[in-house]
């Protein structure tokens, strides 16, 4: 059971202190408070953990602090979406606002090789009007051999450049909590000029104990993968443990599922799952088009399998979109074979906002026909 509190109810207000005696004192029954810290107000909500079955619904509502109770019919207690469940889904974050009416495009490097490389890239993305990249400084490998990326030693120059061609927010992988630190410092230390959006990659996404601390920090939203080997329930589970540890502000990223019946492409593409995640979740859902086909192979309409799966996860309603581009891809160090080279940027955003106007026209469509029921 949730109970969301009047906006703005302080904590030393004897209504609030009134409600806490009193679930305090339910045998049982485990009481979470979070702060949902948003522009305009603070919402403070109350999670009951436990039986919460046999609880009076409406004595609850009859404390002056609590605006409206909410009862969880299914898992994913915060990140769920549950009936009369009216809770904003949205969040803003260094001035771009991310939710499930949204769409943002984040194209970028895969790794960061070079100073020069991540520049080409931020300049394209600031002539197009972009404001959003992806950035790989802690690259997971399949081999130890493998270049491992850079690491805290490109930081300082991915956050300066970032900040000269007015990017806001960065999508950047973690693999290890200590990362979450080495961010802070160096956007500290380069006056905070952008923001980062910290990444879990498919192969962390049970790695609990790197949710836990991702989901402890407020500071930064959390982008996370779907794990490319376990069941949905099971990565939107994984999803929930960052926002039970404090952290809401949490982006679900479709990126396709590791078996050989997606062949050719490198992963079988999942983005049929968008609306259903949309519909179980009130997360933002992200599609990453890129390691899910895994190369620049084009169908006989010379239209790129990336293009093409982008397109539909977008039809589908998709609010994010994760995209390997490259100044050079004979030259980058992971991942090149899919990269989308900088003269496509124009091409991709145009194809990217077609589908989203068929996507909207889908909408209004839909809406028509309900109006016409009635
Ligand atoms: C990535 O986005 O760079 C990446 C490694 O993706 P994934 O975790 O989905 O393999
Ligand atoms: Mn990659």
């Amino acid at each position: 059971m949730i109970i969301i509190l009047h906006p703005d109810t302080d904590k030393h207000d004897p209504a609030y202190g009134k409600l806490m005696d009193y679930l305090g004192a339910l045998p049982g029954i485990t009481v979470r408070t979070h702060e949902v810290v948003g522009a305009q107000q603070t919402l403070t909500e109350v999670y009951l953990v436990g039986n919460t079955a046999t609880l009076d619904a409406s004595e609850i509502r009859s404390f002056e602090a609590v605006d409206r109770v909410v009862r969880v019919s299914r898992e994913y207690r915060i990140l769920g979406r549950h009936k009369e469940d009216s809770r904003p889904s949205a969040f803003d974050y260094n001035g771009v606002t991310f939710g499930q009416e949204q769409l943002h495009v984040f194209a970028g490097l895969c790794a960061v090789d070079t100073r020069e490389h991540v520049e080409a890239m931020l300049r394209a993305l600031r002539d197009h009007g972009q404001v959003c990249t992806r950035m790989g400084a802690y690259k997971p490998r399949t081999s130890p051999y493998s270049f491992q990326g850079h690491g805290r030693n490109c930081l300082a120059y991915v956050f300066e450049l970032a900040g000269k061609y007015g990017i806001r927010v960065i999508a950047m992988e973690i693999t290890h909590d200590a990362h979450i630190h080495e961010i802070r410092e160096a956007l500290h230390a380069a006056g905070n000029p952008t923001g980062v959006m910290l990444q879990i990659g498919t192969r962390n996404t049970q790695n609990f104990e790197l949710l836990k601390s991702a989901g402890r920090q407020k500071e930064f939203p959390v982008l996370i993968k779907r794990g490319f080997g376990i069941t949905l329930e099971e990565s939107l589970n994984a999803a929930e443990y960052l926002a039970s540890e404090g952290n809401q502000k949490v982006v679900f990223c479709l990126r396709g599922m590791k078996t050989q019946f997606g062949d050719p492409h490198r992963n079988l593409v999942d983005f049929a799952h968008v609306p259903a995640v949309k519909a179980l979740t009130r997360m933002p859902v992200c599609i990453d088009p890129s390691h899910s086909v895994g190369s620049r192979h084009s169908a006989p309409d010379h239209i790129m399998d990336v293009f093409h799966v982008t397109a539909q996860g977008i039809v589908a309603g998709a609010n994010m979109v994760l995209v390997d581009f490259h100044p050079d891809p004979s030259r980058a160090l992971v991942d090149g074979p899919q990269a989308l080279r900088l003269e496509e940027l124009p091409w991709f955003l145009d194809d990217v906002a077609l589908a989203r106007e068929a996507y909207e026209k889908r909408c209004a469509l839909q809406q028509r026909m309900e109006i016409s029921k009635v």
